[in-house]
């Protein structure tokens, strides 16, 4: 045996182990979890409205809010149904609600998120025009507003051009602060884009306005119903040449790490479900505040199954939160946010 001992050691040791049982037991972990109370006692985790971030779809123009068919329960908000959604989620205590935007003035670069009076700005200015202490924390990207649905301008060769993009991501970072972002956050896994941004913030008099990084983002499957609901599909191509490949670990920490040293205040790693092992690792090594993205296809298998009646929407939506403050997440960005939080509160 690998560790030396024999097989006849083991054999003994624990039918020794199985005779002292009879008259010795000295550790019943079954005393842990007798009754409710004693479990509550020991519960070494907790999930609270503030650990949940909803992710929000405006989209622009739109004069009804659009149930997403991929994602059951998700909507495009209006411009205008945006306003209660988040003043719904100030009153259920949530850490904060972050806007994507789906446009309709879309063009080579996404120049439409540059701009005073696009999209960005309006939905952001809006949101924080009607609530108080709500954290609205903007997503910096371009896919959102490219016609190609590349997550920057593209160059000849068809990838996404790496020092354009973060020249402008940090002007779109600038817009989102002036319209009243508490955060920005930017997604489009750009070398460099958290250093760009750090610089463009502090030169326009936002230094202290906190990034938080998409540090560690996976070219994942799990995506596809978020890019129906933001409208971004790729006209050709894939995200492989920016986003990791998900056999990576180590790679995440090198990300991580880079993002650190630019300026990331938080960091966040997306997909969640299938990357915990990511999270637990960041948190570990870095002890930052450390985010986890409960992406759509996460979410859409559990709606699904639910529908299905395989599942129970609300128990398996708080085991699945909780996964996460147990891998180390102080925070959760998930479309499950405001069930969740009525799930706490009547529990
Ligand atoms: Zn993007």
């Amino acid at each position: 045996m690998a560790d030396g001992k024999t097989l006849d050691n083991v054999i003994q040791a624990k039918q020794m182990g199985r005779a002292n049982m009879k008259h010795d037991m000295t550790t019943r972990m079954r005393r842990g979890r007798s009754s409710q109370g004693i479990r509550n006692l020991l519960r070494e985790n907790d999930l609270l409205p503030n650990h949940l971030i909803l992710p929000l779809f405006v989209e622009e123009n739109a004069t009804e809010r659009q149930p997403i068919a991929s994602i059951p329960g998700v909507y495009r908000e209006t411009e205008d149904s945006i306003v209660q959604i988040a003043k719904e989620a100030e009153e259920a205590g949530l850490g904060g609600i972050m806007l994507f935007g789906v446009s309709h003035n879309k063009d080579h670069s996404g120049s439409d998120s540059l701009k005073k009076g696009g999209l960005l700005d309006r939905m952001i200015s809006r949101v924080k025009d009607a609530t108080s202490d709500l954290p609205v924390i903007a997503d910096l990207c371009f896919c959102e507003y490219t016609d190609h649905g590349h997550c920057g301008p593209l160059t000849e060769t068809g990838t996404v051009d790496n020092d354009i993009t973060i020249e402008n991501i940090a002007k779109q970072a600038v817009i989102a602060a002036d319209a009243g972002a508490d955060i920005v956050a930017p997604s489009g896994m750009m070398d460099g884009q958290v250093s760009a941004i750090r610089s463009g913030l502090d030169e326009a008099g936002f230094e202290m306005t906190p990034i938080m990084a998409y540090a560690a983002k996976y070219a994942s499957h799990f995506y596809g119903p978020f890019r129906d609901a933001a409208g971004c599909s790729l006209q050709k191509g894939d995200r492989k040449t920016y986003q990791m490949d998900y056999a990576n670990g180590d790679e995440a920490l090198r990300e991580v790490a880079l993002d650190i040293e630019e300026g990331a205040d938080m960091v966040m790693v997306k997909p969640g479900m299938p990357y915990l092992d990511i999270i637990w690792r960041v948190r570990e090594t870095f002890a930052m505040p450390t985010f986890a993205y409960n992406v759509s296809g996460e979410f859409a298998m559990l709606k699904f199954a639910a529908e299905a009646g395989c599942l129970d929407y609300n128990n398996a939506l708080m085991e699945m939160l909780m996964s996460f403050r147990r891998a180390g997440a102080q925070g959760i960005l998930t479309y499950g946010a405001l069930d969740a939080a009525k799930i706490i509160k009547n529990s």
